[in-house]
């Protein structure tokens, strides 16, 4: 198996360090291709009006000075030769990617670009409070065993998996949970500032805040302390809507 390993926190993330090395339990034919910097945020964008780079760190490594989105780009039609890759990792992402996170994640879409190229692609996070160290030991323990029983699984074409390890200890885990998307009270917050020449500038933080569960939502699932898994496709389309607004606009 020809795996292709990436993540929006960029070249030197260690949870990207972490990825590949469980990688490594599953294929000896592992290929990294990961943004310079930390592209967290960056959704699904590509870099259309500068030029992208691809830095050679060895011969299966590549550091790229573009996206998430870039680098599945330029791995499957560039760096990569020979056949595609058989499946995408995409992190493991420091926090969560739940809920409305997943519209803005660099982790999430990376494994959108690859399921646009039809290449099974699982993103990977491990959920954090950002107050202490990332537990890593707990993706590290658990997904080896979760990719395993996705791949034996399978997933049909333009699905992508989305995957969030607890913020607990490996042994504190309470299994696993097929969720849905989730919700939570939504909004940032602009945290306005002054440079030392007196000009202002602003730093957006997320300020969203828990609110009743959905049920089935990969958040009720974290808040259980269970590995949450779930299903996204690439249609974003709103069926009932579109077949509401179907009859009322004739
Ligand atoms: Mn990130």
């Amino acid at each position: 198996m020809r795996i292709l390993i990436t993540n929006d926190d960029g070249i030197h993330a260690p949870g990207l360090a972490a990825c590949e090395k469980i990688a490594r339990e599953l294929s000896d034919d592992i290929w990294v291709v990961a943004p310079e910097a930390d592209n967290s945020g960056a959704s699904h964008s590509l870099t259309l009006a500068t030029p992208v780079r691809a830095r050679r760190l060895n011969d299966r490594a590549y550091a790229v000075s573009g996206t998430p989105s870039d680098c599945v780009l330029l791995a499957l039609l560039e760096l990569i030769p020979g056949p595609r890759p058989d499946l995408v990792l995409s992190g493991f992402n420091r926090g969560g990617n739940l809920g409305e996170d997943i519209t803005y994640s660099g982790t999430v879409a990376a494994a959108m670009e690859a399921t646009l190229f039809g290449v099974p692609a699982i993103a990977l996070s491990q959920d954090t409070d950002h107050t202490g160290p990332t537990r890593w030991a707990t993706a590290e323990t658990h997904a080896p065993g979760v990719i395993r029983r996705l791949l034996d699984a399978g997933w049909p074409d333009n699905v992508l998996i989305n995957v969030n390890f607890p913020d607990v200890d490996p042994d504190q885990v309470a299994g696993l949970a097929v969720t849905r998307q989730g919700r939570r009270k939504p909004g940032s917050k602009l945290d306005k500032r002054q440079d030392p020449r007196g000009r202002t500038y602003y730093w957006i933080d997320s300020a969203r805040t828990e609110v009743p569960m959905v049920e089935g939502s990969d958040l009720e699932a974290i808040g259980r302390n269970q590995i949450a898994i779930t299903p996204l496709h690439l249609d974003l389309t709103h069926h009932d809507t579109c077949r509401a607004l179907g009859a009322a606009l004739g």
